[in-house]
């Protein structure tokens, strides 16, 4: 179990990159969002630190 990046709950993860997890729900939650609605523009930002921690561990090797 591990935090999830988006609800911020421990549940289990189906997604982990490096110390982020996104549970199930945050996940299907994401396929279903609508780009043209405010609530992509929320999630976006919360998987900003996201893509920063993919690249930084892409640089760490
Ligand atoms: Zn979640």
């Amino acid at each position: 179990m591990s935090k999830c990046l988006l609800c911020g709950e421990e549940k289990e993860a189906v997604i982990v990159i490096g110390e982020y997890s996104i549970c199930t729900f945050c996940e299907k939650a994401l396929t279903i969002t609508d780009p043209k609605k405010n609530e992509y523009s929320e999630v976006v930002d919360k998987l900003r630190p996201l893509s920063r921690e993919i690249i930084e561990a892409s640089l760490r090797g």
